[in-house]
Parts: structure tokens; C-alpha cells; sequence
């Protein structure tokens, strides 16, 4: 077995961050101990916390942290104060978009992974979600929002640049058409193609890029078409690649035909260190009240062991775990409902401290 020696920057960040990075940290350490890899980890602020401690959303110390560490695991940031203000100079999310842009993370992965448990979650018809597995490929660190932004003089025009270069495209593309290599090769490209310039390089560039990749299947859709279809038919989607702006929305409807926030992760790459969290914030009407479920940090690990590690098995293993654990009827709040045994309705450490030991049984039983 290939043992491995890692560095890993937790930043839990505001809210229920820290209740649920805990526990997808956890994971990486039970994991690293079981099959003999050496992890080491750091901690850093971000946010509110860092904002309270430093002045700085994200200080010079954490960013120092993050470049040193080989992956990260992110919690989420974000205050009730700074939400009914919109005016407050200094923000939490400020720490998220320059870490991003720091590191240079320009895709973000979102893999859309149903559980047939909880399928009845779902705002639409189990036998429509039924077999979904779709990997979102997020362009973000381009679009319109980074392009040019305008107010006249007057303040009555604005205006806000949708802007993409040949390079920006061809990066993420192949990024995307890898993935969709290990998978069902099949590939989505989604834009604006029939109104949009920027959108016509989009196409021209991703179908430069299929070229290169013969075996995958790819095909070109509209943004408005896509929205439809995702709902209509989900499985007809495997990977998806998208401009930064179509992908915020595409990706947040995706997330509902998921059910719940509290079970899905991402991973935001580039070419070098990962970023992985939760795609949920950091829900101050639960945080401290042990409601949060840790599912999202913990399947986020199983992203990063994937991703940046390189670690297909133990990254499978956490997602077997998580399967088994809703097979046998445990939930928390979030994703419970009125046929869930009220005894198996688990706090966010119950839930973490269950997931830990499914996966030691898992190891020895093998
Ligand atoms: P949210 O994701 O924090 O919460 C939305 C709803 O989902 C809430 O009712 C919350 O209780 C529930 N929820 C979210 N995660 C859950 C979990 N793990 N377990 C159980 N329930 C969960 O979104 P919001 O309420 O719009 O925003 C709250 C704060 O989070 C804001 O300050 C916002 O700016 C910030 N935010 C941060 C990020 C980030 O750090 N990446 C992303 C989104 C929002």
C-alpha cells in the first residue's frame, strides 16, 4: 500500500464551520491511521472570527498557512451581522473570494451524489432522481464577476463585463473532459452560445478541446434549455461544464434536486492545492445547538483524499460508510423525516462519532 504524508490547513471558519470541520477532520485522521498514511494538520481563521481577531477577513498568517499545506479543508463563513448590513466595508465572505483568487482555484467541483435514502427529500419525483450522479465543473475565477464593473455618473446605467479569455476556458475544459474520462464519458457544456460572444468562445474553445479527447461523448446545451432539463431529467447529465455565472445557478437548482444542504461538498482546484467544503453556509439559526450535519464536511474529505490525494479507495470507503449509516435509518434533524425511528434522529457529534466507527468496522471486517 502506498503510504502517503500529507499537510492539511483546516480553517473551520463562523457558525456551524467549526461543529462540522471537526468531524470531516476526524475522518482524514481515522482514515490516516487505518491505512498507515502520515497526516498533519494546521488551523487558521477565517471570516467573522478572523475579522473579530485581526481586522481581516483573511489574515496574512492564514494565507501563509494555506500555502504551505497540500490541501484544505474549509467550514464556512459568514455572521447575521454582516447580512442585514450589505454596506459593511469588511467582510466575511471577502476571506473566501481572496483565497480563491490567492491560491488560484478556477474550478469548482460539485458532485451531485443522491442517496437512495433520502430520496424522498427531494422536491421532485423519486423515480426521476432515481440513479442521478452528476460532477458539476464551475469556471470561478472569471465572468462577469470579474469583469468591468460600471455605474453612470448619474447612477441610473450599470453595467458588468462578461469576460473570458481562450486560456481561461481551455484549463477548466480539460480538467472537466479528465473527469469525464474516469466516468461515463459523457460531457455537457453549457452556455449562451446563440446571444452571448464571450459564450461562442466558450463553444468554439470546449470544441477545440473535445478533439483531444475522442471517447467522450459531448454535447452543447443553452443555459435555459439546461435549467429545464436538470429538473426534467437529471440522469441524462454526467459531467457539466459551465461559466462561472450560469454554474452559480445551475449548481444551487442541482443542489435541491439533492434535498438538503447538509449533505453535499465541493471541491474548488486549480493547479495545485484543493479546496474542499461544505456547500452550505454557516447557518447561524442552528449553530451551537449540536443540530448540524456533518455529512457535507465529512463527504468533502472523502473529495480531498479523492482529488488531491489521489486516494480512490479510502475516498470510496468514507462514501460507503455514509450510505450505510442512511441505509440503517440514522439521520440528523435536517434530513430526517415522519418515517425516521425518532431514537435514530443523531446530533452533529453523535453522527460523526457513528460515521468513525462504521468505518473501523468496515476496515476489519475486510
Ligand atoms: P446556510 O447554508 O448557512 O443555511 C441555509 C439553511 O440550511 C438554514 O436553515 C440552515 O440551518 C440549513 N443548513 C445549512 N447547513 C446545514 C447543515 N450542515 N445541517 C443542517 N442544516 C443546515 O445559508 P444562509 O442561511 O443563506 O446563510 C447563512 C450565512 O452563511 C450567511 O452569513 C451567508 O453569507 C453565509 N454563507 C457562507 C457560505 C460559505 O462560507 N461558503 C455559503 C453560503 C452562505
Amino acid at each position: 500500500m502506498h503510504k502517503m504524508k500529507k499537510n492539511i490547513l483546516v480553517i473551520p471558519g463562523d457558525g456551524i464551520g467549526p461543529e462540522v470541520t471537526t468531524w470531516g477532520k476526524a475522518v482524514l485522521e481515522k482514515v490516516a491511521s487505518l491505512f498507515g498514511h502520515e497526516f498533519t494538520f494546521q488551523e487558521a481563521l477565517m471570516g467573522h472570527v478572523a475579522i473579530e481577531a485581526t481586522g481581516d477577513p483573511l489574515p496574512a498568517e492564514t494565507l501563509e498557512k494555506a500555502k504551505e499545506s497540500d490541501a484544505i479543508l474549509f467550514g464556512a463563513v459568514g455572521h447575521a451581522k454582516y447580512d442585514n448590513d450589505p454596506t459593511a466595508k469588511v467582510r466575511p465572505e471577502q476571506g473566501l473570494l481572496k483565497i480563491r483568487k490567492e491560491l488560484g482555484l478556477y474550478a469548482n467541483l460539485r458532485p451531485i451524489l443522491l442517496f437512495d435514502e433520502l430520496l424522498n427529500a427531494s422536491s421532485i419525483k423519486p423515480s426521476i432522481l432515481k440513479g442521478t450522479d452528476i460532477l458539476f465543473f464551475r469556471e470561478l475565477t472569471g465572468d462577469v464577476y470579474f469583469g468591468e464593473k460600471n455605474r453612470s455618473a448619474d447612477g441610473n446605467t450599470a453595467s458588468d463585463l462578461m469576460i473570458y479569455q481562450r486560456y481561461e476556458i481551455e484549463r477548466i475544459a480539460h480538467k472537466a473532459f479528465q473527469a469525464a474520462m474516469t466516468r461515463s464519458k459523457r460531457l455537457c457544456s453549457v452556455d449562451k452560445a446563440n446571444v452571448l460572444e464571450s459564450s461562442r468562445l466558450w463553444r468554439e474553445t470546449v470544441q477545440e478541446i473535445a478533439k483531444q479527447y475522442p471517447e467522450v461523448h459531448t454535447e452543447h446545451m443553452f443555459i435555459d434549455n439546461a435549467a429545464m432539463q436538470l429538473i426534467k431529467d437529471p440522469k441524462r447529465f454526467d459531467v457539466v461544464l459551465t461559466a462561472n455565472l450560469f454554474g452559480d445557478i445551475l449548481t444551487d437548482e442541482a443542489s435541491q434536486i439533492a434535498g438538503s444542504m447538509g449533505m453535499l461538498a465541493s471541491a474548488s482546484i486549480g493547479d495545485g492545492i484543493g479546496f474542499y467544503e461544505p456547500i452550505h453556509g454557516s447557518a447561524h439559526d442552528i449553530a451551537g445547538k449540536d443540530l448540524a450535519n456533518p455529512l457535507a464536511s465529512i463527504l468533502s474529505a472523502s473529495l480531498m483524499l479523492d482529488i488531491s490525494f489521489g486516494l480512490k479507495t479510502e475516498a470510496e470507503l468514507i462514501i460507503t460508510v455514509v450510505k450505510q449509516v442512511l441505509a440503517e435509518g440514522f439521520r440528523t434533524n435536517d434530513i430526517a423525516d415522519e418515517s425516521t425511528n425518532p431514537y435514530q434522529v443523531l446530533g452533529s457529534k453523535e453522527m460523526g462519532k457513528l460515521i468513525l466507527k462504521f468505518i473501523d468496522q468496515q476496515v476489519y471486517s475486510h
